[in-house]
């Protein structure tokens, strides 16, 4: 495919022809896809999706990719990305009307700065807005889908919805965006009052957390957890740890080529600079393996596979 020939495409986008996505996932694995197509704004991926929509051209959108694992083969769609290090963010009393290309971790501090909402918890998590708002993701106990109000969303087929929040089927690292696809373009989140100092002090505490726990991804390259972790047998209970069902199954000192489970949590695999993907979805398969032969159940994975492995 030339992608050049899709003459439509919004000029504010910048392609990158025959893109390897390890250049484009925290991984930092992956083949080529024939087409990347960098959307700076809402407006330029909406109108880029359109003309690829109308050209019959499949396509799929990502963030930062920091969920995702993509096959060494590579990917035979173009992809889009939405994913900017100029937070866009608008302010408005209790109320942000932030970009779904706005990085998590910046809508934290922005928060914070203006003495609104209790973002603390997303401080350091990896990704864009939009894809935080399709997984809810979260951490220590709270997750993003609690606070969002509405969401404006890019369908498959291209067009434009604003979509309430609570129609978006928020559960434990899932919404109901998984199953439709369609792309969070922008979203207004519905925060409380913070004090500043207190907030600042809780993403300073959280940020060291993450530090000495977490591996950093520029130089140890993950995908964060690889498992999701494991629904309570009974409902008075609370999801257990996947990293403990690793460990009692002496997963600890797995690793396939270059890729392996980190020190200081065994739900998180990293690729040192040898492993190709297969290498991380091999030593996924290994870790299933050891937990059923263990406790009898499949962990399910959280990272999204791309690809063929
Ligand atoms: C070191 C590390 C620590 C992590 N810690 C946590 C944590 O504490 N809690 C947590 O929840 N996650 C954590 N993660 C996982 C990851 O940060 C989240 O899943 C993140 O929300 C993914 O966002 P992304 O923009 O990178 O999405 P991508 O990885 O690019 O894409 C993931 C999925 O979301 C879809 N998507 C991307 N953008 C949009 C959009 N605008 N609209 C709709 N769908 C979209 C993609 O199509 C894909 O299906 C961690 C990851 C790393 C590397």
């Amino acid at each position: 495919m030339d992608i050049n020939e899709l003459v439509s495409l919004p000029a504010q986008t910048s392609i990158v022809p025959n893109a390897l996505l390890r250049d484009y996932t925290t991984f930092q694995l992956g083949g080529a896809c024939p087409a990347l197509i960098d959307c700076p704004d809402a407006d330029a991926l909406a109108s880029a999706a359109q003309c690829l929509v109308a050209e019959g051209v499949e396509f799929m959108v990502i963030g930062q990719g920091s969920n995702l694992l993509v096959s060494d083969k590579g990917l035979d769609l173009v992809v889009l990305r939405y994913c900017t290090e100029d937070p866009a963010a608008e302010f408005d009393g209790l109320r942000v009307r932030v970009s779904g290309s706005t990085l998590f971790d910046d809508l934290a501090r922005l928060a914070i700065e203006q003495g609104v909402g209790d973002l603390s918890f997303c401080s350091g998590i990896p990704g864009t807005v939009g894809g935080a708002i399709a997984g809810n993701a979260g951490a220590f106990g709270r997750q993003i889908g609690d606070v969002v109000e509405s969401v404006d969303l890019l369908a498959p087929d291209g067009s434009r919805h604003e979509v309430q929040g609570a129609e978006l089927g928020f559960e434990y690292r899932s919404s109901v965006l998984k199953q439709t696809g369609a792309v969070v373009l922008n979203a207004v989140l519905k925060l409380e009052t913070c004090d500043i100092e207190t907030m600042t002090a809780e993403r300073e505490r959280i940020m060291e957390l993450r530090r000495t726990k977490h591996p950093n991804w520029r130089a140890s390259p993950c995908a964060g957890s690889v498992f999701r972790n494991v629904e309570p047998t009974s409902a008075a209970d609370r999801r257990q740890a996947a990293g403990w069902f690793l460990e009692e199954a002496g997963a600890k000192n797995f690793h396939v080529g270059g890729a392996r489970l980190f020190e200081k949590h065994a739900n998180i695999i990293v690729a040192d600079p040898e492993a190709t993907a297969q290498d991380v979805f091999a030593l996924t398969e290994k870790m299933i393996a050891a937990v059923r032969e263990r406790f009898g159940f499949e962990l399910e994975r959280e990272i999204k596979l791309l690809g063929e492995f």
